[in-house]
């Protein structure tokens, strides 16, 4: 069956699932996950030895233990070296369409030490394709409709999508903006699809780009810079695609909610106070590199009210950023350290007044430097709110420093980041 062929099948697929409720999800769910068991427990060597059959007894795994076990783990007999010299190769020459025995072979970009690889077949990659298109195309399939994709490495999926209906272009963000934002107004986009900081860029930018649509990955989307975009465009909703390498975690309703993708993923919350929760995911569509109970170390806020599309996925009404972005502060007069969400520091920036970028970096448990171009009057109120946070949560506080605001374009934009490793 050609790619597209079955790209479309799945996309037929994904359009006309709906649940109605949570009882109903639960069902296919443990239907999914039963059949995920049977075949992990078939091919892949580090699950053959687990006796039971049930979910709850299988490890919890992060991307450590996902690398150290890697030639066990995979179900198509990678070899780890082989797929690591393979991926950078690719990197290094910026040539991302060659496979390994059939199977395309990247690095993560994540920001932890441990580097990742990963596996995706190319089955694997029409059943995503043909999610995303059921989640954010529609009927727009059959009218025709044109996407602009900014993104950091070019890949064969996208180009092996273009068809009469749907026409795709990638732009390279390692490109000069200009030359980019020309081209994206000869194009004429009906959806543009990019990382937040890129989108901003885009915004300032621009002079005739007007999609109908606008979805926004590979960055946590701030709310200041969703209204920034929002009010750029004319738009009133932000679509989402909240992906890593281990799965299509959450997808936007055509009410502007973000929602857990419980039809492909199973996820399980271990909370970290009553909405603040890190996911553990289970994945039914990875079969070549299987995602079974692994844990990220993304800190979402789950919603508990009910949403207007009546879908019964969770609501997810912030990504607040990795785990690793906890700033730890020493405590007051040789108390334990103290852990601050990137929330509340995020809000000691915005609560000073009108800031349009920032970064805000913590260095060591002692110094966070923030990086603006604001005047010193904006710095002196971050400071009393960092001093009012400190007294709230009992830290010492740190030395701040202030620098002209600057990132590097290659990296993902993190507006909220901590240095310090515990
Ligand atoms: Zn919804």
């Amino acid at each position: 069956m050609s790619n597209k062929l079955k790209i479309y099948m799945y996309y037929l697929k994904y359009k006309h699932r709906k649940f109605n409720s949570r009882e109903e999800l639960k069902k296919y769910q443990n239907k999914k996950i039963k059949k995920q068991i049977r075949f992990i427990k078939k091919y892949s060597k580090f699950y053959k030895k687990i006796k039971s059959n049930e979910l709850k007894d299988f490890p919890i795994i992060n991307k450590k233990i996902m690398m150290e076990n890697f030639n066990d783990l995979n179900t198509i007999g990678i070899n780890k070296e082989e797929a690591l010299d393979f991926a950078i190769n690719s990197e290094k020459t910026r040539e991302f369409t060659n496979k390994l025995n059939g199977i395309t072979v990247g690095l993560s970009s994540g920001t932890s030490d441990t580097r990742g690889i990963f596996l995706v077949s190319d089955n694997e990659k029409d059943k995503w394709a043909g999610y995303i298109l059921a989640k954010y195309l529609g009927n727009d399939l059959y009218k025709g409709c044109k996407i602009a994709f900014f993104m950091r490495a070019d890949s064969n999926l996208y180009e092996s999508l273009n068809s009469r209906q749907v026409q795709f272009k990638f732009f390279d963000i390692f490109k000069p903006m200009e030359e980019n934002i020309r081209c994206l107004e000869e194009f004429k986009p009906d959806i543009l699809v990019g990382q937040p900081s890129v989108l901003i860029e885009i915004a300032k930018n621009k002079r005739d780009v007007d999609p109908n649509k606008i979805i926004s990955i590979a960055e946590v989307l701030e709310k200041k810079d969703e209204e920034y975009i929002k009010k750029a465009f004319k738009k009133d909703i932000i679509y989402q695609i909240y992906q890593c390498t281990e799965g299509c975690l959450a997808t936007t309703c055509q009410y502007g909610i973000l929602h857990l993708n419980e039809d492909i993923v199973y996820v399980e919350k271990e909370y970290l106070d009553k909405d603040r929760f890190i996911p553990v995911i289970t994945d039914f569509t990875r079969k070549s590199q299987p995602i079974i109970r692994y844990r990220l170390n993304d800190i979402l806020v789950e919603g508990h009210e009910k949403c207007k599309c009546g879908s019964p996925f969770t609501i997810i009404k912030e990504i607040e950023g990795r785990e690793d972005d906890i700033f730890v502060f020493y405590g007051k007069e040789g108390k334990n350290d103290v852990r601050v969400y990137p929330d509340f520091i995020r809000r000691c920036i915005l609560f000073a007044g009108e800031i349009n970028n920032y970064r805000c970096v913590q260095i060591t448990k002692d110094e966070v430097k923030i990086y603006m171009d604001e005047n010193d009057k904006l710095q002196e109120k971050i400071y009393d709110e960092f001093k009012k946070l400190s007294e709230q949560l009992n830290f010492r506080l740190p030395k701040i420093e202030f620098e002209k605001y600057f990132y590097d374009r290659k990296k993902k934009l993190k507006r909220v980041e901590s240095l310090v490793k515990e």
